[in-house]
């Protein structure tokens, strides 16, 4: 027995009472508590041996079994060390441990001798599932990596411009001329990284506070797409908008939802400028909570490869880094947009074949003409 001795040194553990028995009517007592906790419990006897386990407790270990030792139930080395050490010293143990299979998993295992006259030398493990922590923990670290990244390259580039027109470039106009305007360029995509991080924890901040003033979404990408004639004219694409009779009105922030259409008629027409065409359609349908108002924006350029579209919204994720780069892009776009519908109750849906152009649809809820 593993922890029989160990359990039977104690001095301080009162001579087993029922429960530590385990009888019928304290097992069931038992089985009724670790059943109401919501983290995964199971408890030991005064031998290491399980006397009951909860739902969650069998989807981490599905070989639990009553009767069975702690080594062969968990066969996680670090838990039977913390029981044991628990045993001898009467204190509680937290132990962290990892699985990997199925899929990665972390947990902080807390053992705890229960004590007193009615403890019995009974043992109660209790499984704190760690994973969403971690995985917000890797999330904002490769964030701050990426951001930092981002900032680098251009500031490292305005340091070296520096040094040259202190250096060898002191004295030629022409030189300090273009390095200049490149400058200016870096600062510039510095100033827009800086404006869209704000943006996004801004929105993020907000994401569950839905706005509440009816706009009229027809005026909206009309204003937009006037807006971008001129990038239109200078990259040779036709902007055709299709605009239904009546307005289209939506509960949303006017501004907010300007930089969304403005998001995604830009990467039309910076991403798919070869097709010479972006059209922007209008159309309701039944969404799963009532009548959507759709916005499509559509290009025919290279489009995007089926693997990118279920990642394109997230933060600084870019099919071609170097193209996003030359177009001034940020890698922060699609995500703004993503996340700006979700604050408006709405979605973006992304359409692509590669060699056929994409189609980025937002969709939103609709307001009914009678509650306007
Ligand atoms: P960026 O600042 O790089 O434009 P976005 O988040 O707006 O960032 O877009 C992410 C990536 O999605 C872009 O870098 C580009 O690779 C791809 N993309 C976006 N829109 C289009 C489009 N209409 N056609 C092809 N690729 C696109």
């Amino acid at each position: 027995m593993i922890f029989g001795s160990l359990f039977g040194r104690r001095s301080d553990v009162a001579a087993p009472a029922a429960a530590a028995d385990s009888g019928p009517a304290s097992t069931a007592l038992l089985e009724a508590v670790v059943a109401g906790m919501p983290d995964a419990a199971i408890v030991l006897n005064r031998e290491g041996r399980l006397i009951v386990a909860n739902a969650a407790a069998r989807v981490i270990a599905p070989a639990l079994a009553p009767g069975q030792p702690l080594s062969l139930a968990l066969r996680m080395p670090e838990i039977v060390d913390a029981v044991r050490q628990a045993a001898s010293t009467g204190e509680p143990r937290r132990v962290e441990f990892s699985q990997r299979v199925p899929v990665d998993r972390w947990f902080a295992a807390h053992v705890a001798p229960l004590g007193g006259p009615h403890g019995g030398g009974l043992m109660l493990l209790v499984f704190q599932d760690l994973t969403p922590l971690r995985r917000i923990e890797e999330m904002r670290a490769d964030f701050v990596a990426n951001a930092s990244h981002e900032l680098r390259t251009p500031l490292a580039a305005l340091s070296g411009f520096i040094d040259t027109l202190r250096g060898s470039a002191r004295d030629d106009a022409t030189a300090r001329e273009r390095f200049l305007a490149i400058m200016k360029t870096q600062a510039t995509r510095m100033a827009r990284l800086i404006d869209d991080l704000l943006s996004l924890s801004r929105i993020e901040l907000t994401e569950h506070v839905h706005p509440d003033k009816p706009v009229d979404l027809v005026a909206i990408v009309r204003q937009v797409t006037d807006s971008l004639q001129t990038l239109a004219l200078d990259r040779n694409v036709a902007i055709e908008i299709t605009p239904p009779a009546d307005p289209m009105i939506v509960l949303g922030d006017r501004d907010e939802l300007t930089r969304v259409f403005e998001n995604l008629v830009e990467n039309a027409l910076k991403y798919g400028a070869s097709g010479k065409k972006v059209s922007v359609g209008f159309a309701t349908a039944k969404g799963p909570s009532g009548a959507e108002a759709l916005v499509a924006v559509r290009d025919y350029g290279p489009g995007i490869a089926a693997e990118h579209l279920p990642r394109l919204t997230e933060r600084f994720y870019r099919v071609d880094v170097s193209q996003s780069r030359a177009e001034g892009g940020t890698g922060l776009g699609l995500s703004l947009v993503k996340h700006t519908l979700n604050r408006h109750r709405g979605r973006i849906q992304i359409e692509s074949e590669a060699g056929k152009g994409a189609t980025f649809t937002a969709r939103l809820p609709l307001v009914h003409s009678e509650s306007r």
